[in-house]
């Protein structure tokens, strides 16, 4: 697969320690895991923990967990959650994330300060309402703002997807004007997620649909600066979550995962396995390991 024409691939296992990773999580992992390695790859993990209020100490310990359970290795990364604490967490690189909305808040027309509540995005059905916080042109600078990045209307994004082929996503519709810093002056997940991948190096991003318009909203700020080109090169592989006939077969343990985790739930990853296998569209066979997905995969590459 790699030539020397083709850059090396250079991916990452990216959870939060939000809750207990649930299948969609277990099955990302290991769709990840099957494209770098049979790539020769090189694999990162790196947790996203600038939402420090829903950290819990458990939550990260199920991260070391769960990939351990799905019999998954990774070439660099925290080995533990101390060594992620004292070493890894996004605390450490609040400044690089700084540096890019420093660079952002350069281009005209691009940020604007905010006084919404969390209520009055509510109340406009979840996207940013069409009040005066855009006009009211208030200093970026003013206390207790969030900083949002406008969204033209009608915008759409477009890039090859591995999987999806020609991908175009209606950034204005799906996200309207997003959150890129946060009242309390902490860069939001898109701005911290595109610099991380940025600073790894990251050429491959293997995530799940629901994130298309995550992936839009950061190649699109991605293009705003210098320092994030890097990012537009990046290759995107979007897959579902899980099949429709096993998403029926598993929502019961999957509606439970949500609370106590697919590794609770599952009680062996050849479940994940599975589910990996029909969404690669390989015999039920190759589901029965991770040794035996991988082979199949290897043949159908
Ligand atoms: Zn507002």
């Amino acid at each position: 697969m790699s030539s020397p024409t083709t850059p090396p691939i250079i991916s990452r296992l990216a959870p939060t320690p939000s809750g207990y990773l649930h299948l969609g999580n277990a099955v990302n992992f290991v769709l990840t895991w099957l494209l770098t390695r049979r790539a020769g790859g090189t694999l990162h993990l790196r947790i996203d923990d600038l939402d420090r209020q829903r950290l819990r100490p458990a939550y990260l310990d199920n991260i070391f967990q769960t990939i351990e359970w799905l019999g998954l290795d990774y070439d660099h990364g925290p080995s533990g959650p101390a060594d992620f604490e004292a070493n890894f967490s996004q605390l450490h690189h609040l400044k690089e994330y700084q540096q890019l909305l420093n660079e952002l808040r350069q281009v005209p027309g691009l940020l604007y300060a905010c006084r919404c509540s969390r209520t009055d995005i509510q109340r406009a059905g979840g996207h940013h309402p069409d009040t005066a916080c855009q006009a009211q042109r208030l200093p970026l600078d003013t206390p207790e703002t969030a900083w949002r990045a406008h969204v033209p209307n009608g915008l759409a994004i477009k890039f090859q997807d591995q999987w999806q082929q020609q991908t175009a996503v209606p950034l204005a519709a799906d996200m309207g004007d997003f959150v890129v810093r946060k009242k309390d002056g902490v860069a939001a997940y898109q701005i911290a997620s595109v610099v991380d991948d940025v600073r790894l190096g990251t050429t491959l991003v293997v995530r799940g649909l629901d994130l298309l318009p995550s992936t839009a909203a950061q190649l699109w700020l991605a293009g705003h600066a210098e320092n994030t080109a890097a990012f537009l090169r990046v290759q995107f592989a979007h897959h579902a979550l899980l099949p429709g006939a096993d998403g029926e077969k598993l929502s019961k343990s999957t509606q439970a995962s949500a609370q106590r985790g697919i590794m609770a739930e599952a009680g062996s990853p050849r479940v994940v396995y599975a589910v990996v296998a029909r969404l690669l569209g390989l015999p039920e066979a190759a589901g029965k390991s991770l040794a035996a997905l991988q082979a199949a995969v290897s043949v159908n590459s």
